[in-house]
């Protein structure tokens, strides 16, 4: 993709992205374009759930009313999920993790996966203001119910107003955007997810911080496929 030149060593160990911040951060927005630059998938945790509850299938009516509140999901459940994810075939040289892992359980089981495939995990850390934030989340985040791509109507708007600019569909706001349940997000990522910078640092796994809230998302991409690059 223009703009997007960092491309992975031929010969790396293949890597597996965490792409950490809170909500808000951008992380679905540069997951979307890193896999263009990286060409490996994104697997996006929160996607994956609320395909189960599009599905309405038995996953899906389990998890609903827990992610409506802004809570987490179970642990178990979202381990099996990326664990299933990430042994399809076109993972095999590496993989971009938007939303996992959230919680300590959730990066010990991610750490024995990468280690029992010696692959390497780089931490690329969102860093936005909570301002930011809370002014992202509360006002105009709009999503592609079909591809998944993001817009935001002041920051980010697509070229027909509601509509997709890559399918023509019509944009949807996200359920859990909305008063009380963004604050319970936000504090669900203070309290079990942000302790995950500590161990992180522990597990002397690479480390990148991001400016998340200058710049345009292809710039922010652009500087993150090259750091990734960089840790070969
Ligand atoms: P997201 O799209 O990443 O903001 O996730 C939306 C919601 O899905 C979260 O508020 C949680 O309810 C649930 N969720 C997504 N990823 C996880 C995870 N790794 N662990 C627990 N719950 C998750």
């Amino acid at each position: 993709m223009e703009g997007l030149g960092a491309l992975p060593q031929p010969n790396a160990r293949p890597k597996a992205v965490i792409l950490f911040g809170p909500p808000g951060s951008g992380k679905g927005t540069q997951a979307k374009l890193l896999e263009k630059c990286l060409h490996t998938p994104n697997i996006s945790t929160g996607d994956m759930l609320r395909e189960h509850i599009e599905a309405d299938d038995d996953l899906g009516r389990e998890v609903r009313a827990v992610m409506q509140a802004g809570l987490l999901v179970p642990d178990d459940l979202v381990n099996r999920l990326v664990e299933n994810r990430s042994e399809k075939d076109d993972a095999a040289n590496g993989f971009i993790l938007d939303g996992y892992p959230r919680t300590l359980q959730q990066a010990a089981a991610l750490g024995k996966m990468l280690e029992a495939r010696g692959w390497t995990p780089v931490v690329i850390h969102l860093k936005v203001d909570y301002n930011e934030i809370v002014t992202r989340l509360a006002g105009g985040r709009r999503q592609c119910p079909l591809c998944g791509t993001l817009y935001n109507l002041s920051t980010n708007p697509p070229k027909v107003d509601l509509i997709c600019d890559l399918d023509g569909t019509g944009l949807v706001a996200r359920p859990d955007d909305s008063g009380d349940v963004i604050r319970k997000r936000l504090e669900e990522y203070e309290s079990q997810t942000r302790p995950l910078l500590d161990f992180f640092k522990r597990s002397g796994y690479p480390y990148h911080e991001v400016d998340g809230s200058k710049g345009a998302p292809l710039a922010i991409a652009g500087e993150i496929c090259s750091l990734v690059a960089g840790n070969s």
